[in-house]
């Protein structure tokens, strides 16, 4: 499988500065870079449409930061894994910390996201990761299992399906410190672990990529590169750096 990098712009950009950074990604990523890797690009949904429109003669993937759990219907403000398919979405994000927080996701909730995403052919991006007071209280593995575990169980993965775990400590997201790559090599031993639990081993070596996630930069970037079940980046800010992105993607091989 190719390494998967993922830009998550977040709430950060209308979409005048989502067309501006879409542009400038257009012109300046190279053509070898997004063929030999997946480069995936994840606005925010009112720039969705746009971003598509620049990107369409180019190689990346679009992505959404959120899906909701149904097609279709009466329910307000979710967006359809059917509908995001499409507008030409391959990817959502799905569980991550931030809306684990502040809207109240639950495991539950990420399990039926991910399992409507992958219904709809989208590619889910299962977020997981402690807390700095899970992790203060040695639970990380746990965590990171049980989130694992409760996102997945009972999902099978056809051949054509793949599935993206990202390990995104929370306490590192956003906080521009790095994390010793030491303690993202044990979590991602931990979640392919976990995968051997839930999926035969053709599946998990050849439909799951594991990516990191959490304050990557151009600097520190290659510290993950090497790992083991190392399969790409999630990144946030840096993704809205045009060049630190572009470095980071020339660093992952
Ligand atoms: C994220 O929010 O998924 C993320 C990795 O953010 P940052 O790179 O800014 O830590």
């Amino acid at each position: 499988m190719k390494k998967v990098i993922i830009a998550n712009w977040k709430m950060n950009l209308g979409f005048r500065d989502s067309m501006k950074l879409a542009t400038e990604l257009a012109k300046q990523v190279p053509e070898i870079e997004l063929g030999s890797k997946e480069v995936i690009i994840c606005p925010s949904a009112s720039s969705l449409l746009l971003v598509a429109e620049i990107l369409k003669e180019h190689l990346f993937g679009l992505g959404v930061q959120d899906i909701f759990w149904e097609d279709q219907g009466a329910f307000t403000g979710g967006e359809s894994p059917k509908f995001i398919y499409e507008a030409g979405c391959r990817y959502a994000i799905i569980g991550h910390s931030e809306r684990r927080q502040y809207l109240a996701e639950t495991d539950e909730m990420v399990h039926q996201k991910t399992k409507a995403a992958l219904a709809a052919g989208v590619t889910p991006i299962l977020c997981v990761g402690e807390t700095f007071e899970e992790r203060s209280r040695n639970l990380t593995d746990n965590v990171l299992m049980s989130q694992a575990i409760k996102a997945l169980s009972g999902i099978d993965l056809l051949p054509n399906e793949q599935l993206v775990v990202a390990y995104e400590p929370v306490w590192v997201i956003g906080s521009g410190r790095s994390l010793d790559p030491s303690e993202a090599q044990h979590a991602f031993r931990i979640i392919y672990q976990a995968l051997l639990d839930l999926f035969p081993l053709h599946v998990v070596n050849n439909n799951i990529r594991i990516i990191y996630g959490g304050s990557v930069d151009g600097v520190n970037a290659s510290e993950f590169v090497g790992l083991e079940h190392f399969g790409g980046f999630l990144i946030g800010g840096a993704s809205l750096r045009v060049e630190e992105f572009i470095s980071i993607i020339k660093q992952t091989k």
